[in-house]
């Protein structure tokens, strides 16, 4: 399995720290907000890549935080008068839902960084006694940044170009600090925000330590594999190795990955640039699988430009796939034989051939669009081989690797079939008598059942109403 490196520049051969585990950290979005479909980018991209190594059999340690204190959760929360932590819950049990609709699989640990603060200060005061760092007189920490010899080396950006070209990096305290180039670590509190107390001040962290200490704290001093957006290379990401390695003295991540922009009109969304749409809006026109869908049909490293007419073909695409399972479905409850003819077992060899080049694309650095393009392979070949008198042992053969090879991109293309209206009015009624029978045990047994196939049920004065959610 290849992945290309940031660090290097390369595709490298994955060799894990520990055999047959994976130590992941993704970068998680911060929470003021509903999320935009960009940063769902990182979130399906990279939950593609755990499952593809947990199909390869690798154990996948995969931590992602949320960043849940920052200026922009503060300003809200002032906006609506209550405290930072009632605006960054609300967001968290947010995007836990539209992850959820994804199919992007919860991570192993999902830390906060207001949980996270005494590991912080520990890593602050490692690097404040190794020299990585100093106090100010305003008390804030910061990263001394050319102390760090390889400061650069993932962003392969050069210090001295840093420092002419972009003045931009000079932040608020800048004249407190002994060079344009250092960062912030700790920060002093200001008048009605959240603080902590440390030993250089009450303040609050500085946004590039929590992810160095949280991956430390979960994963260990080395992992496999640090991802986010590319946005986050630098500063980010140059500076949590800054920060990691001098504190642990030990490299930090093996391999850099980094997904390209979404982008509209060729301008990547944003939230500040205003040109974004949530998932949630994509939810009320489309399936999210067909979302899902639509990112996995480029690259990761390539940028994807939304559109509704790409949207369009995507949703194409996908029912392309579920059609074909609903009718493999069909011919395998109606299958007139059991067991596969030899004609049948020469067919699924060509199968094999099929499910072997999704893994070959998706070896080569996750190749998610050659991965689709087998899976519509693979359709096609059911589309022409399954018929009436195939055995089930066929059919269901062919069923099986789709639905294996889609589950594996976190496509669900297996719709459970629709309940008919007749069997709704039977199962309303059969609540009815049992609650008449005090059975309420069955009775809620039952409206969780028609829940779960989308049906809910309402009961008036006039009697029981249902419709479809
Ligand atoms: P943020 O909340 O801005 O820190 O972003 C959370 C994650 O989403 C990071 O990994 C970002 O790199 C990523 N991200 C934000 N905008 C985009 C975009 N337009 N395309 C791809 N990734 C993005
Ligand atoms: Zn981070």
């Amino acid at each position: 399995m290849k992945i290309y490196n940031t660090l290097s520049k390369k595709k490298e051969e994955f060799i894990p720290i520990e055999e047959g585990k994976v130590r992941m950290y993704v970068c998680g979005p911060t929470v003021y907000n509903l999320i935009h479909i960009g940063n769902a980018r990182p979130m399906i991209v990279f939950d593609t890549v755990r499952r593809y190594m947990e199909h390869k059999g690798y154990e996948v340690n995969y931590v992602s935080n949320f960043t849940d204190v920052d200026d922009k959760i503060i300003k809200k929360a002032i906006e609506e008068g209550v405290d930072a932590g009632v605006i960054s819950k609300r967001y968290i049990a947010e995007c836990k839902k539209d992850m959820a609709a994804m199919n992007v699989k919860p991570a192993t640990t999902h830390p906060l960084a207001t949980n996270e603060i005494c590991g912080m200060l520990d890593m602050i005061q490692t690097l404040v006694d190794k020299g990585y760092a100093y106090r100010a007189a305003d008390g804030t920490v910061y990263y001394r940044t050319r102390k760090f010899q390889e400061y650069g080396k993932l962003s392969h950006k050069n210090l001295d170009d840093l420092q002419g070209g972009n003045r931009s990096l000079l932040v608020s305290g800048e004249d407190q600090k002994e060079d344009a180039l250092d960062f912030v670590l700790w920060k002093p509190k200001k008048e009605g925000e959240p603080y902590w107390e440390s030993p250089w001040c009450d303040g609050r962290p500085g946004w590039h330590i929590e992810c160095s200490v949280m991956s430390r704290r979960y994963l260990g001093d080395e992992i496999d594999i640090h991802a986010g957006g590319e946005d986050l290379i630098f500063p980010h990401h140059e500076n949590e190795i800054a920060q990691s390695e001098a504190a642990n003295g030990k490299t930090f991540a093996r391999y850099w990955m980094h997904n390209a922009f979404l982008n509209i009109d060729n301008r990547k969304m944003s939230k500040s640039a205003g040109n974004f749409f949530t998932v949630r809006d994509i939810s009320e026109k489309y399936d999210l699988q067909v979302l899902r869908f639509f990112m996995l049909s480029a690259h990761y490293r390539s940028p994807l430009n939304f559109s509704g007419e790409l949207m369009e073909a995507a949703k194409n695409g996908y029912e392309r796939i579920v059609t074909s399972v609903g009718n493999l479905n069909y011919l395998l409850n109606n299958a007139s034989s059991v067991t596969m003819s030899g004609e049948e077992k020469e067919l699924l060899k060509g199968m094999d051939g099929l499910a072997a080049k999704f893994d070959e694309a998706m070896d080569d650095d996750f190749n998610t669009a050659d991965a689709v393009s087998v899976i519509f392979e693979l359709v096609k070949f059911a589309n022409t081989h399954a018929e009436e008198k195939s055995s089930a042992a066929f059919v269901g053969a062919l069923k099986e690797k789709i639905t294996e090879l889609a589950d594996i991109c976190g496509l669900i293309v297996e719709k459970e079939e629709a309940i008919l209206d007749g069997d709704i009015e039977r199962l309303i009624e059969e609540r009815q008598a049992a609650r008449k029978a005090k059975n309420f045990a069955r009775a809620d047994e039952i409206r969780n059942e028609l829940l779960n196939k989308g049906i809910v049920l309402e009961d008036t004065r006039e009697g029981v109403k249902w419709k479809r959610a």
